[in-house]
């Protein structure tokens, strides 16, 4: 199965990525998560990428679709992936419609994360990242178990450095520019399902899972 999560920065996209890969034993593959590990690496690709992600814009399509290709590639034959913050733009969306005609594959359908502006600046400002695993907490919402360490790997827990308000306030413009425009594109494909992204991990896992079980079951147009 190959689902997309679309949504805003701070939706939530992350934390829920990790719960379907777990729970329908799929791959979760995350661009930014890659972006920041070429970064961490310091490779071409990950020098390349750095101005564009301090400042909170998006990294050049071709880079990002060399990624997805790569990665859906080293998937193929496996139960599934899902695409966590890919694609961001309609370029990417055709991009990736083609990757998978070449491949025999189809998207099975797009969560759609639907949660308000206010609400995403208040959760980005608290939220602590793994350095080490990439695991999402936040300070008020989704403490650790213990301050600043990763319940999941014991790793630091870091504020990323696009999560300072200026770079925010520039992710919510660039995805309002950039992203927003693959609801109605998504809409238009019969492939779109929002889901209300206000409500406890718990809460909002739920409402993943009846989207995900209807479209397994084939009752979902996607
Ligand atoms: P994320 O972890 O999904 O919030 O992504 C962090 C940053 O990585 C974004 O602000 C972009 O700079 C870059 N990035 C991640 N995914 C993409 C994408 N599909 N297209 C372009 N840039 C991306």
């Amino acid at each position: 199965m190959i689902f997309v999560l679309l949504g805003p920065p701070g939706c939530g996209k992350g934390t829920q990525a990790a719960r379907i890969a777990q729970k329908y034993g799929l791959k979760a593959t995350s661009t930014g998560e890659i972006i920041r590990g070429q970064m961490a690496a310091g490779t071409e690709v990950g020098k390349a990428a750095q101005s564009y992600v301090k400042k909170g814009e998006l990294v050049p399509d071709e880079v990002v679709i060399a990624m997805v290709k790569e990665e859906l590639r080293s998937q193929s034959g496996g139960p599934g992936v899902v695409l966590d913050g890919f694609p961001r733009t309609v370029n990417q969306a055709d991009s990736l419609a083609d990757i998978l005609t070449q491949s025999g594959l189809r998207l099975d359908g797009v969560l759609n994360f639907v949660v308000s502006e206010e609400e995403i600046i208040r959760r980005l400002s608290g939220r602590r990242v793994c350095e080490k695993c990439g695991a999402s907490f936040h300070i008020l919402f989704m403490p650790p178990h213990k301050d600043g360490i990763c319940d999941q790997c014991g790793g630091t827990l870091i504020q990323r450095a696009d999560d300072a308000p200026d770079s925010v306030r520039e992710r919510l413009r660039v995805y309002a520019r950039q992203t927003e425009p693959l609801i109605a594109y998504y809409r238009e494909r019969g492939a779109l399902n929002d889901i209300e992204g206000v409500g406890t991990p718990n809460e909002v896992a739920a409402r993943v899972e009846d989207v995900v079980e209807r479209i397994a079951r084939g009752s979902c147009p996607a």
